[in-house]
């Protein structure tokens, strides 16, 4: 919500963070949000949908470089990867580093994708252009429910569980994106801000639980997602690919010349590493 001079975000009833204006670039609601686009110097171009910073152009990276090369390094051959969500195009782009054969977005919002590519085309950097990427407009859930396709990983990069985001937080749309997993496919899932949003972090890691020989939470750290750790649920098929040792980790990441500035070998192992309230809370080794 805008008032006056400041985006007040109104996320949590006991806790709010705000965002100086200094420039509306956008502000309308689609057919499915409320969209909002301004300025802040300190963070650039910022996205909001019902409320809710999505991502600013200074710390997208934080989020976007973690929710993809975790997975596709520790995969280390996925060819087909499939994007729930990802308007903004920052979790394409950052898949489209790794030799893929394809990468399919389902975006529920074409709006969210014209507006970020007009007024932050940073974020996607080329990314809808480029020959491997496919974009569907759908709802997630249908999508992951009716497709005959078959990916190595799903990053599901959603808004959060209110509103048009909340059917990708349920045990049903989980199901089927195991289901269209190959053998050693990645699971990845926004799961929220530990702190402020546990039941969020638990619930995603006791359904993954359920559906996955392997199934943890791992760690980002967002500036703009106020309040602490970020959480991100994984699930595989395989135990393998998050076994894998270090070394290895570090030289598919000098062959793949990736240009990162958050992730790298040493933060890809110790992500996985979570403080006990958050460890406790989920039952997550
Ligand atoms: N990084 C962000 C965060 O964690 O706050 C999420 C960014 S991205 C903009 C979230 C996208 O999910 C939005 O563009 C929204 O339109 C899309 N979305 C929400 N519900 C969806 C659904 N059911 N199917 C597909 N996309 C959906």
């Amino acid at each position: 919500m805008i008032a006056g001079d400041w985006f007040e975000e109104t996320l949590y009833p006991q806790f709010r963070q705000s965002l100086k204006v200094d420039r509306v670039l956008y502000e309308d609601r689609s057919e499915f949000q409320h969209i909002v686009v301004f300025e802040n110097a300190l963070f650039g171009r910022v996205l909001t949908l019902d409320g809710v910073v999505q991502t600013t152009e200074k710390d997208e990276f934080c989020y976007h470089e973690m929710i993809v090369h975790v997975p596709m390094v520790a995969h280390g051959a996925a060819k087909r990867v499939l994007i729930i969500g990802g308007g903004d195009g920052g979790t394409l782009r950052e898949v489209l580093k790794h030799p893929v054969e394809k990468a399919t977005m389902v975006e529920l919002d074409d709006t969210v994708v014209t507006l970020c590519r007009e007024h932050m085309p940073s974020l996607s950097d080329g990314a809808f252009d480029d020959p491997r990427a496919e974009l569907i407009f759908a709802d997630g859930i249908d999508y992951a429910r009716s497709t005959a396709e078959r990916f190595d990983v799903v990053i599901v990069d959603s808004t959060d569980p209110i509103g048009p985001g909340e059917v990708l937080f349920t045990e049903a749309f989980y199901a089927d994106c195991a289901r269209i997993l190959t053998e050693r496919g990645i699971l990845i899932a926004q799961s929220g801000v530990a702190f402020m949003q546990k039941a969020e972090a638990v619930s995603t890691h006791d359904r993954m639980k359920g559906l996955f020989a392997d199934a943890t939470l791992y760690l980002t750290q967002v500036p703009t997602y106020a309040a602490g750790y970020m959480t991100l649920g994984w699930g595989c098929h395989s135990a393998e690919p998050r076994a894998t040792p270090p070394e290895e980790i570090a030289r598919r990441i000098d062959a793949l010349k990736l240009a990162t500035r958050y992730y790298n070998a040493a933060v890809h192992c110790s992500a996985f590493a979570l403080p006990g309230y958050i460890a406790s809370a989920c039952g997550a080794r």
